[in-house]
């Protein structure tokens, strides 16, 4: 199918492409990187009176390191979050997940303004964002406001976006960690996630210090698991803990069954994948001590 007529707007500036926006008295929406959005117009799912165009505006387009955290400009493509070195050393979940977001065609266009927007709960970016405890800068017609990832992703293909409102800079906290570990199991590789989970931790002599847990493909939203975060810091490091482990985070979700797949099945996937991202995360943390 073809999409219905629709008006197009090329703005240079945030501002221009807000006022765009407010014109279309809510019929208008953003273009990014179009992967999510164009299938949707050509299935006549959603149909725009204008589409704003953000791939005009400069400066949408970086990852830059501010200390203790990394900042990442709206329309920075996946690719160049797959390939960035400063991802690589200071955000290595972020790094090892790119790999599976969709195929190489899609993330040379896809953009994690986009892929945050768009709020699917088996995508990677959505998953990243709940994980580093994300901070989401967004302009609109009121100005400007930083939204907590936990915050953003309010249901399936839901955020909590004002009309008009878009997406500039997303900002990563970087965890002091010394060991980590992203599994996922897709049909194909490249397909949104049936199950998939994210383990961070820092290792001490007999406990572990600190960790960081998130899931994907088991809910609604991407969820940060903390009780589950909690509790595994209070393990004691011995040979069960990645059964005890696995245990803990399967009892933080309920999945539903879907066309894809029971929740059934998708809970024993992530049981396994936990056990496995845990050995990693350790034998890592292991290694740098
Ligand atoms: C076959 C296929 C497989 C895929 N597999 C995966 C996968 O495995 N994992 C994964 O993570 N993703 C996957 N994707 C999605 C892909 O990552 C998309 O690129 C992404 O979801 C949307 O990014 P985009 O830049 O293309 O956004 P667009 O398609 O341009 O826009 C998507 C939505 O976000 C809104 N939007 C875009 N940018 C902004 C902004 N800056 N502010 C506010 N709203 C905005 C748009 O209005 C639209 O509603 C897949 C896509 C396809 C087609």
């Amino acid at each position: 199918m073809k999409p219905a007529s629709f008006d197009y707007a090329s703005p240079a500036t945030v501002e221009a492409a807000i006022e765009a926006l407010v014109a279309s008295n809510g019929e208008g929406k953003v273009l990014a990187g179009g992967q999510s959005l164009l299938p949707l117009l050509n299935f006549r799912m959603t149909r725009p009176s204008v589409l704003v165009d953000l791939n005009g505006i400069e400066g949408l387009s970086y990852i830059e390191d501010r200390g203790d955290r990394i900042a990442i400009g709206a329309l920075t493509r996946h690719r160049d979050l797959e390939h960035s070195p400063l991802v690589a050393s200071r955000l290595p979940v972020m790094s090892a997940a790119m790999r599976h977001v969709a195929h190489l065609a899609i993330r040379n266009r896809g953009t994690i303004g986009g892929g945050l927007a768009h709020a699917d709960p088996a995508a990677e970016l959505p998953m990243l964002a709940a994980f580093y405890d994300a901070r989401i800068s967004v302009q609109g017609p009121n100005g400007h406001r930083v939204i907590a990832a936990q915050e953003f992703f309010v249901d399936a293909l839901t955020n909590c976006l004002e009309p008009h409102e878009i997406v500039v800079e997303i900002e990563f906290p970087i965890l002091d960690h010394d060991g980590w570990a992203f599994e996922e199991v897709a049909r194909r590789f490249g397909d949104f996630a049936l199950a998939s989970i994210a383990v961070s931790v820092r290792r001490g002599p007999s406990r572990l210090e600190d960790a960081r847990i998130a899931v994907m493909g088991v809910a609604d939203t991407p969820l940060r698991l903390k009780a589950a975060e909690a509790e595994l810091v209070a393990l004691a490091l011995d040979d069960e803990i990645p059964e005890r482990f696995s245990e803990i985070v399967v009892a933080q979700v309920s999945p539903n069954d879907d066309l894809h797949a029971s929740g059934e099945y998708r809970g024993h996937l992530l049981g396994e994948l936990s056990k496995r991202a845990l050995r990693t995360a350790l034998a890592q943390a292991e290694r740098a001590a």
